[in-house]
Formats: structure tokens, C-alpha cells, sequence
């Protein structure tokens, strides 16, 4: 069996870090890990994530491709799978990563064509607002009226910023 632990002379291929390869990084700039091209064969030993375990474990080689292991055997429960690590090493998509920026606010594009953009108002400190309408501001630009304060204020909602505006100054 030979020896699992990286030696001096690395590839260069990035790999997930590991309690095993923590080690050499605990000393010194923080640094991806780095692994062999001598372990990297099929039958030698790669950490790599198993799904089942959700751990990281010492992972059997089964296929390497192209200098990676693609398919791995997990030395714990022995489940064959391919080598998500090196896959997400290598920039694959993580679902986890898009599904976050879909959770993002509804655009304000979308909120203003909710509204009737088409019955904007000009802002003026003499008009009375409601909420929901569309309003055009000198400055600010096109915004909709969000709420509706008491004294005479009313808060209204812009592309860049939320503004808080007097109203119904007769
Ligand atoms: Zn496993």
C-alpha cells in the first residue's frame, strides 16, 4: 500500500480541504490544499465527499480521468460514486449557491409594473397621494407610494432608495 500523504511535489490540483491535509495548512497563509498526482490512480486513496456519510472520507479510486478521480469508492460505507469534491473543486455549479440568489427581493421593475405606471404623478408637496400610485419625482424619479403616514407624509418607494415626502401641503 503506498504511502496516502501528499508529498512535497504537488499537481497543483485544487482538492477539498481534509483533517489529513489540514495539518501542512495550519502553519502559514491559508491556501486551498493541495494533492499529489502520485495518489491520484486508480485503486489509491483520495479524500473526497461522500453523500451518504456527508463527511469527507478516504475514498478508493475507481476511474481517474484527465489527471482527476472521477469515480470513487468511499472506504466507510463503500458506496461508489463520483467525486463530487473534485467536481465542485473545479467550478462546477453548486445548486445551493443559485437557489440562494434566486431568493433575492422582488425587483423593483416588478413591483412599479404591479402598479398603473401609466397614471404616474408628478410629486408635488400640494398634491395628495394614495398608496400604490405610481409617482414621477424631479429627482429621485419614478417611484410608488409605499404607505401613508400621518401628518401629512408619505413614503415612497424609488429604484435607488425609500423616501419619506410631505403631501397634501394645500
Ligand atoms: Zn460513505
Amino acid at each position: 500500500m503506498p504511502a496516502t500523504v501528499p508529498s512535497e511535489r504537488h499537481c497543483g490540483t485544487p482538492f477539498p480541504p481534509s483533517a489529513r491535509f489540514r495539518l501542512r495548512a495550519a502553519s502559514g497563509p491559508r491556501r486551498p490544499p493541495l494533492y499529489c498526482r502520485a495518489v491520484i490512480r486508480v485503486g489509491g486513496e483520495v479524500d473526497a465527499f461522500c453523500n451518504r456519510c456527508g463527511l469527507v472520507l478516504a475514498h478508493t479510486i475507481h476511474a481517474v480521468v484527465g489527471g482527476r478521480p472521477v469515480k470513487v469508492e468511499c472506504n466507510t460505507c463503500h458506496s461508489v460514486h463520483r467525486n463530487r469534491g473534485a467536481a465542485g473543486a473545479t467550478g462546477g455549479a453548486r445548486p445551493a449557491r443559485a437557489s440562494r440568489e434566486k431568493a433575492a427581493a422582488v425587483p423593483f421593475d416588478a413591483l412599479l409594473a404591479a402598479r398603473n405606471p401609466s397614471a404616474a404623478r408628478r410629486y408635488s408637496p400640494q398634491e395628495t397621494f394614495a398608496v400604490d400610485e405610481v409617482v414621477d419625482h424631479p429627482t429621485f424619479g419614478r417611484g410608488f407610494v409605499s404607505a401613508v403616514r400621518d401628518a401629512g407624509k408619505v413614503e415612497i418607494t424609488f429604484r435607488s432608495d425609500v423616501k419619506v415626502l410631505v403631501h397634501g401641503r394645500a
